[in-house]
C-alpha cells in the first residue's frame, strides 16, 4: 500500500471499533458500509482501546485499525509552538482525527500516543459549534494536525466537510497539510481564497527511508500541480528537513524539481524548517527503536530537540539560496528555534 490516494478499503482496517454512543450517527453508518469485510467491535469509550498501555506501536503500524467515537470538549487547541500560526490572532488546531494512515519515522504522533490506530470523531457539528464564537475575526484552523486528513479522505470525507463549512464562513481560514497524492478527492469542490493546501515534500530517498506508506515525490508533485492548476492556494513545506551527510545532494535539487514541475509565480508560499520535536516525544520514539532519526545527537533547549545552530543555519541558508533562484524571499517562510 504505497499510495493511499485510492485505497481499496479492504486493504486496511480489519477491525472497526465503534463507541456505542455513535453507532447511529450518519457518518458512522456511511463508514461501516465501506468496510463490509471488517470485524465490528462495540466499545464504551475510545480511550479504552486507543489509550490502553503496553500496545505494540510497530506491530499496529503494519495493520492499522479505525476507531469511531464521540469527542467531548475541548474541540480546539491553541496552535502549537512547533508550527507556524501565520500571524493569525486566532490560530487553533482541531483534534477531529487522531492518528495517521502513514507512518513517518519522525512523526511526533508515535511519541505521543500508545496506539498506531486512528480515531475519527464523527460529531463534527460539535467542533463547528465550538468554533462559532471565534468567527467574528479571521480564524485559522489547522485541520490535519494530528493526522493527514487527505490521506484518509475517501473513508471520512473530513476535508470536504471542513471545506464546505469554510465556504459558509468568510472568517474561517483553513490549513490542510498533507503528504498525499489525493487532490482528486476534493477536486470537484470550489476553491476558496481562505484555504491553503499545504504539501510536505521530501527527497525521494528520504521518503523511501523514513516516510513509510506515503506517496512518492513524483505523485505528490503531480497532485500539487493539479491543485494549482485548479486555482487553489498551495504552500509547499520542505519541513522537516532530515539532515544527513547527503543533505546537499538531496535537498537543493528537490527545490529545482519542484520549480521545474510548477510555475514558480503560482506557488503561494514555500515553508522551510529542519527537524525538531519535544524531547519528551523523542524519548518515547527512542524506546520504539524503529529509526536512526531518533538517535541523532540533537541539541536540547527548553525541552525541544533540534540540530545544532550551525547545522540549522546551514540548512536554511542553503535552501533559501536555492529557492530564491525561483521565488522572492518574501514568499519563503522559515521555522527556526529562537
Ligand atoms: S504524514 Fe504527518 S501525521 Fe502522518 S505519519 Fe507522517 S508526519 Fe505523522
Amino acid at each position: 500500500m504505497n499510495n493511499l490516494s485510492k485505497p481499496s478499503h479492504s486493504d486496511f482496517f480489519s477491525h472497526l471499533y465503534i463507541e456505542e454512543s455513535v453507532i447511529d450517527e450518519p457518518l458512522t453508518k456511511e463508514i461501516i458500509s465501506k468496510f463490509s469485510n471488517s470485524k465490528i467491535i462495540m466499545i464504551k469509550h475510545y480511550k479504552d482501546v486507543f489509550n490502553r498501555p503496553n500496545q505494540d506501536f510497530a506491530m499496529q503500524s503494519r495493520s492499522k485499525n479505525l476507531i469511531l467515537a464521540r469527542r467531548e470538549a475541548p474541540f480546539l487547541y491553541e496552535g502549537s509552538y512547533y508550527s507556524d500560526g501565520f500571524e493569525y490572532e486566532n490560530f487553533f488546531y482541531t483534534p477531529s482525527i487522531l492518528g495517521c494512515l502513514y507512518d513517518c519515522d519522525y512523526c511526533y504522533l508515535s511519541g505521543m500516543y500508545n496506539s498506531a490506530n486512528s480515531v475519527l470523531f464523527v460529531n463534527t457539528d460539535d467542533f463547528f459549534e465550538a468554533l462559532t464564537p471565534y468567527l467574528e475575526k479571521p480564524t485559522l484552523i489547522a485541520i490535519s494536525y494530528d493526522t493527514d486528513t487527505l490521506a484518509i479522505e475517501s473513508i471520512t470525507s473530513h476535508t470536504k466537510i471542513w471545506i464546505e463549512h469554510a465556504a459558509k464562513h468568510p472568517n474561517l481560514h483553513l490549513e490542510i497539510r498533507t503528504k498525499s497524492a489525493n487532490f482528486k478527492a476534493i477536486k470537484s469542490l470550489t476553491c476558496n481564497e481562505n484555504i491553503v493546501l499545504a504539501w510536505t515534500l521530501s527527497p525521494q530517498k528520504i521518503i523511501e527511508s523514513y516516510e513509510h506508506k506515503t506517496p512518492s515525490l513524483e505523485k505528490r508533485l503531480r497532485s500539487i500541480k493539479e491543485a494549482i492548476d485548479a486555482g487553489w492556494k498551495v504552500r509547499v513545506c520542505i519541513d522537516p528537513v532530515i539532515y544527513n551527510e547527503e543533505f546537499h545532494e538531496l535537498y537543493p535539487p528537490l527545490i529545482d524539481k519542484l520549480f521545474n514541475t510548477i510555475e514558480p509565480e503560482k506557488l503561494f508560499q514555500l515553508t522551510l524548517g529542519s527537524f525538531r520535536m519535544s524531547s519528551t516525544h523523542l524519548k518515547r520514539i527512542k524506546k520504539l527503536r524503529r529509526s536512526d532519526i531518533a538517535f541523532y545527537p540533537y541539541e536540547i533547549k527548553d525541552n525541544i530537540v533540534s540540530y545544532s545552530k550551525e547545522i540549522e543555519q546551514n540548512i536554511l541558508e542553503t535552501m533559501i539560496e536555492r529557492a530564491t533562484n525561483y521565488i522572492p524571499r518574501t514568499r519563503i517562510r522559515t521555522w527556526q528555534l529562537q
